[in-house]
Order: structure tokens, then C-alpha cells, then sequence
């Protein structure tokens, strides 16, 4: 591992620190932060942790020394001065004297010493940092490393690889007691660069940023060197067998690892899945699978990410889809039962006052395809998927030079179950449409836009469909969460699966459909061109069932029910003069609709239909609206308003009723009018 340090944007960092009334020490510790943070070989999400002690003013004025330490859970590679909250050190030190301290006790003292009263929480290894004498202390979960000290013989081998450069300290569980022993170590060993913390990570320290850093990286480039000089080749027999494609595989997994709402009737809890291939993970996936499904952590943290093992699935054999679903269904129930167990167990013994998580995989293996990272939203999916491909790749460094072991069962328990953990993870107080994925087309224009930002402000993980691919990666930026733009023609059968396909890969699948891509034709219906009519059909009549067609496909492998929603129009209930080119294939649309409905209603599948009325859109452009209220000799407010509540439609209001319809779990058939009232276009 090289060194990043670079000193001119060293010099840089603290420049413009200076401007911003930030002190030296702190402008470097934030650089050196930020060069750790960065590379995924030392620190994943929020794992990992640094630390300086310096002199800072309370808030009476006082110069005192504080410990200025990454809060729990923060990002170390955008990290920033508020991320690195002050707690005055005296008092932290002070606690040595204790034997043991409850968590929550420590927290609240941790709280009442901040200088900033409501700063987040400091790291939940914080008193290791204060009772290390360093002014820089820097801590990482370094792949090569965990590759050295998650062994059997973890502590001879450092010995090999370190000397006496680093002191080992035993596993004990992150927090109060692992600092006391750690700090009890060092003094003893005295030791150059830092300490090893038994199959968890590594602690460096230095009087400057630079010289914790490069410990830091003298350090893991020892552990490299030893992985490097002391692997067997791994001897990989390659049998290729063809397997069913990711967007196919995806739905059957998501499906089984989704959960029925006990409370309410009709509803899922469902993940999102994140996908990873690539030669690393295949061959993994081919030489340590015995050892990979075993499981165990390789730090303790990463337990409230990945669980403590993987759900690992037969190959997906192409044209063998069937027997793919069974065994996966299968395999989720027994991993489900296992985790049961597990909590069971270790719940009594710690008194049984914790509250099981839930039970479902956030890792799952198939060999000779790649491996899916599950969360309850894509984020959390891909962190899942991070941490998986890294604990692959230290496993199986860790068996190419001895043998792979983790902490125990008992240890993962306790650190799963850790309030300090779970902390990390956020209150989740979560929208009604978390873990759910909509994917709505016509996703550029004015409704489409405004239904898929209402749909991401409710939770939901959205894919935008669209012809204009540039025009739906614009509409993408303006939406919450991580939405997915795809170019899609809905006029071409091809391009509508290879969308859906897109999409079932991307998240793994999809539970509501907003089909709301079409385009208005005129002529009187005597005289109009066949052709016209004929191209209305086919976007405004079978561009929707391309689209529920493709969506039916995947929400029937996921097996958990689903939601297609259809933009009609006023024109399907109430048809304008000369607008049937428009109006018969969305009247076409609403017996579609209702056949959904009744086709699919017995596997939990819904189909509604949303009748607005003059919304201000592509269908309806300004120089229409313009000309249609001149020839009606009314103001464009009072043109566009002309309805019985005396009100305009927006495109967000009709947004709000495809949500309502997503939302209303047992309605179906239905059609929601959203046109400020107009009785000719009432349902009847
Ligand atoms: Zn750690």
C-alpha cells in the first residue's frame, strides 16, 4: 500500500482552514482522515476512526484540552471539521479508574463533556482514543491485516509480520473494556507504531497527522507483503455451466426474501437488492465457498450490515428457473429458522430484553453468477454489497496463508445487539414506501416527473422510463434518493423488456408500475387516416401493455403481489369533438385496466387507472392553453381553472392520487378522478 500523502495538498487543506478559523492540527487531522476514508483496503462505510487531542475553547471561554474524534458512524472520506466533534479529555481520562461503566452511563458522560451540546455522538471507540497518549491516533479495519489476525494463530502470526512494532491486544468486544485492556497493553509493550486489536483492526498514532498515517501504511503494507510471499496458488478447476441472467435470478431472490406485514393485510416488507460480479467475486464464489458459507465476520462491526453469515444459493442454471425459485425459497426459510435460533439462544442468556431484528439475509451468494448486497433501500443495499465483496476478499486471503476464523457466534451476538451499533444505523422512522421500487414511464414530463419525485419522497427506490434519455437523467437530478433514468421506447416490445430487465437488475425487481408515457392525435372519426389511429393505438393502448406486461413478469416471480397504474384520461370517460384518435385507445385503456384487475387480482395484483383533466404538461403546452382560452374568450387563470371547484389541476395533484392508489391496499379497478369536478367526466 503506497502512501497518499501528498504535501502540497496538505499545505493546501490547512490554508484553507486558516480561512475558515480552522487550526492547523485540526486541517491536517482532517486531511489525513480524509486519505484513510477514501480507500475501501482500510475503511468501509463508517467503520474505522480517528482522532486528535488539542486545546480548544469551551463555551464560557475557557482553554481547555479536549479529544477531537469522528463521530459515530460519519463518513472519514468527506469528513468535515463538524464531523469530528470536541469532548473535553480530562474527565474521559479521569474514567480510567473504573472497572466497568454501563454503556448508556458512558454515553451520557460523553454527551455532557461535548463543547458543542448538540454535536452527534462521538465514535463508539472513543475511549480507546483517549487513553492513548498520541496526539494523532488513527484506527482502520485494514483487509490485510483482518487477513492476518482472523486466524486461529492470530497473535504469533502479527508477531511475524509486525515484531514488536505493534502490541496485540485479545479480542475483547469494541467499548469500555477493550480500551482499558488496549491502553494497559501499550504501556506495558511500549510498542513503535500502535496496536493490533484481535479480529477487529488496527491503531496507529504519531505526534503529527503524517507520522500516524504512515505507521499506518508501513504497517498494512507489511501485512500485504506477508499475504503476498506466503499465498499457495489456488489451484481453480473452471466448470462452465451457463447461467440464468441477473435480471431473472433477481426477482426470485427479492421475492423470497421479502416478508408479510403481520399487521397489515396485502402488505410486504421487501428489500432492495445490489448486485456485484466481476472475476474476484466469481472465483471466490468457485475456491472459498465451503468457508464463505460458514460465515463469521471479519470486524465486528460489519455484523449490522451483512449479518453474521451469507444466504448462499445453488447455481441459477439457464432454462432451469423453476428449480432455482424452489430451492431459494427454501434456502431463505432455513436461513430464517437458523436466525431465529441464533437470537433465541443468545437472547436468553444476555437476560432476554433485546428485540430481534428481522430475520432475512443482507448477503446472498449464487456461485457462478455473483453476489446481491440486500437493504431496505438501495444505499443500504450497495453498503451490504461493499462490505460482502471486502470480507470475500479478506476470507480468502486469510485461507491462502493459514485458516480463516472469526470471533464467536456469542461475540457477533453481542455486537449485533449493541445499542451502540444499532445506533449507526439511524432512528428509522421509515416512509410507507421503503423497500418498494416503482418504475414510471413518460418519467421526463410534467406528471411523470412530479409522480416519481412523489413516489421517492414516499420511500420508494424509482426507475425513470423515457424516450428522451438525456431528458430523464435531467429529471433524475431533481428527484430524492437514487433514481435510475432509462431510455425506453414503449412502442417497441424489445425496448420495454430490455428496460424491465434494466431495472429487475438494478434493484432486483419491481412493485409498482405508473404507465404514463402517450401522446395525443386529432381528426373527426369519419375521415380521420387509418395510420393516425393506428399510432395512437400504439402508445396509448398497447404502450401500456407492453408495460404492465413486462411488470406482471417480474412482480409473478417475486411472488409478493404488485401495483400497475395507468395515466387514462378525461377523454376515456367523456370524449371530446374530433379527439377520438385519442380518446377510443385510452377508453381501450380502461377496460386494460380493468382486466388486470380481474386476471391478476387473486395473486395480490392491483390495477388502477388515474382520469385528470387539464394539467399543464406536453400534452397541454402553454401556446395551447393560450389559444384555447383566446378562443373561448377567457383569461388562460380562468380557462385553466373552468372546473367546479373553480381550482387548477396540477401535475403534483395527480402525482398525489397514483400515491393514494399505490397506498390503498385494497383497491383495485378503480379509477380516481383528479379534474377539479366536471360532471360530464364523472365515473358512472
Ligand atoms: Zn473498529
Amino acid at each position: 500500500m503506497k502512501s497518499r500523502w501528498v504535501e502540497a495538498e496538505a499545505a493546501e487543506i490547512v490554508a484553507r482552514g486558516a480561512e475558515a478559523g480552522i487550526a492547523r492540527d485540526l486541517a491536517l487531522r482532517i486531511y489525513s482522515t480524509r486519505l484513510l476514508g477514501a480507500d475501501p483496503k482500510l475503511v468501509l462505510h463508517g467503520g474505522g476512526n480517528t482522532s486528535l487531542k488539542t486545546r480548544a475553547r469551551d463555551l464560557l471561554g475557557n482553554e481547555i484540552e479536549v479529544l477531537r474524534i469522528k463521530a459515530s458512524g460519519a463518513d472519514m472520506a468527506t469528513i468535515e471539521a463538524e464531523g469530528l466533534p470536541a469532548v473535553r479529555l480530562a474527565p474521559l481520562r479521569d474514567l480510567r479508574a473504573l472497572e466497568a461503566i454501563a454503556d448508556e452511563k458512558l454515553l451520557a458522560i460523553e454527551r455532557a463533556n461535548l463543547i458543542d451540546p448538540p454535536a452527534p455522538n462521538p465514535s463508539v471507540e472513543v475511549m480507546l482514543h483517549a487513553f492513548l497518549p498520541h496526539k494523532f491516533v488513527d484506527h482502520t479495519h485494514a483487509s490485510a491485516v483482518l487477513s492476518i489476525i482472523d486466524q486461529p494463530d492470530g497473535e504469533k502470526k502479527c508477531a511475524d509480520v509486525f515484531g514488536g512494532r505493534l502490541a496485540f491486544v485479545p479480542y475483547l468486544m469494541p467499548g469500555f473494556g477493550l480500551a482499558k485492556k488496549a491502553i494497559e497493553i501499550f504501556e506495558r509493550a511500549q510498542p513503535s507504531d500502535g496496536l493490533i486489536l484481535s479480529k477487529h483492526g488496527i491503531v496507529t498514532s504519531g505526534e503529527s497527522a503524517r507520522e500516524a498515517y504512515e505507521h499506518m501504511i508501513a504497517m498494512v503494507s507489511l501485512a500485504e507483503g506477508f499475504i503476498t510471499r506466503n499465498s499457495e496458488p489456488r489451484l481453480l478447476v473452471t466448470v462452465w455451466r451457463e447461467p440464468e441472467p441477473i435480471a431473472a435470478v433477481a426477482p426470485i431472490i427479492r421475492g423470497a426474501c421479502s416478508q408479510k406485514d403481520e399487521k397489515i393485510e396485502g402488505a410486504w416488507r421487501r428489500l432492495v437488492l445490489d448486485f456485484r460480479g466481476g472475476p474476484m467475486v466469481l472465483s471466490a464464489l468457485q475456491s472459498d465457498l465451503a468457508c464463505l458459507a460458514e460465515g463469521g465476520v471479519v470486524t465486528p462491526d460489519h455484523t449490522i450490515r451483512t449479518k453474521n453469515w451469507p444466504l448462499v444459493l445453488p447455481h441459477a442454471d439457464a432454462g432451469k428457473l423453476d428449480g432455482f425459485a424452489h430451492a431459494t425459497r427454501e434456502a431463505v426459510g432455513a436461513f430464517v429458522g437458523r436466525y431465529r435460533d441464533y437470537f433465541a439462544r443468545h437472547n436468553k442468556h444476555a437476560g432476554g430484553a433485546k428485540q430481534e431484528l428481522d430475520p432475512l439475509p443482507r448477503v446472498a451468494l449464487v456461485p457462478g453468477l455473483g453476489l446481491f448486497g440486500l437493504g431496505r433501500t438501495k444505499r443500504d443495499a450497495a453498503i451490504a454489497a461493499d462490505i460482502a465483496e471486502e470480507w470475500m476478499a479478506v476470507v480468502g486471503d486469510a485461507e491462502r496463508i493459514g485458516r480463516f476464523e472469526s470471533i464467536s457466534e456469542a461475540d457477533m451476538f453481542d455486537c449485533e445487539y449493541w445499542p451502540l451499533e444499532q445506533a449507526k444505523l439511524g432512528a428509522r422512522n421509515e416512509p410507507p414506501l421503503a423497500g418498494q421500487i416503482v418504475a414510471v414511464t413518460g418519467g421526463a414530463g410534467a406528471i411523470g416527473g412530479a409522480t416519481a419525485k412523489a413516489f421517492a419522497t414516499a420511500g420508494a427506490e424509482v426507475a425513470l422510463l423515457d424516450l428522451n434519455l438525456a431528458a430523464a437523467l435531467e429529471q433524475a437530478k431533481t428527484i430524492g434518493g437514487s433514481p435510475l433514468a432509462i431510455a425506453c421506447d414503449v412502442t417497441d416490445g424489445g425496448s420495454v423488456r430490455a428496460a424491465f430487465a434494466q431495472i429487475a437488475e438494478h434493484f432486483g425487481g419491481v412493485d409498482i408500475v405508473v404507465s404514463n408515457a402517450g401522446a395525443a392525435w386529432q381528426g373527426r372519426i369519419g375521415e380521420v387516416d387509418e395510420d393516425i389511429l393506428r399510432k395512437s393505438f400504439e402508445l396509448n393502448f398497447y404502450g401500456h401493455q407492453r408495460v404492465a406486461q413486462a411488470a406482471i413478469k417480474i412482480m409473478r416471480a417475486q411472488g409478493t403481489g404488485g401495483c400497475l397504474l395507468f395515466n387514462a384520461s378525461k377523454q376515456a370517460v367523456n370524449p371530446g369533438p374530433n379527439f377520438g384518435p385519442y380518446g377510443i385507445p385510452k377508453a381501450a385503456l380502461l377496460a386494460l385496466m380493468r382486466q388486470y384487475a380481474l386476471d391478476y387480482g387473486a395473486e395480490g395484483i392491483r390495477a388502477n387507472a388515474v382520469n385528470a383533466d387539464r394539467i399543464r404538461s406536453g400534452l397541454l403546452t402553454e401556446e395551447m392553453i393560450a389559444s384555447r382560452a383566446k378562443a373561448r374568450g377567457l383569461s388562460e387563470k380562468d380557462y385553466m381553472s373552468g372546473n367546479l371547484l373553480g381550482r387548477e389541476v396540477a401535475a403534483e395533484d395527480v402525482a398525489q392520487a397514483f400515491l393514494h392508489q399505490a397506498l390503498a391496499l385494497k383497491t383495485t379497478a378503480d379509477v380516481t378522478t383528479v379534474d377539479g369536478g366536471n360532471i360530464a367526466a364523472a365515473m358512472r
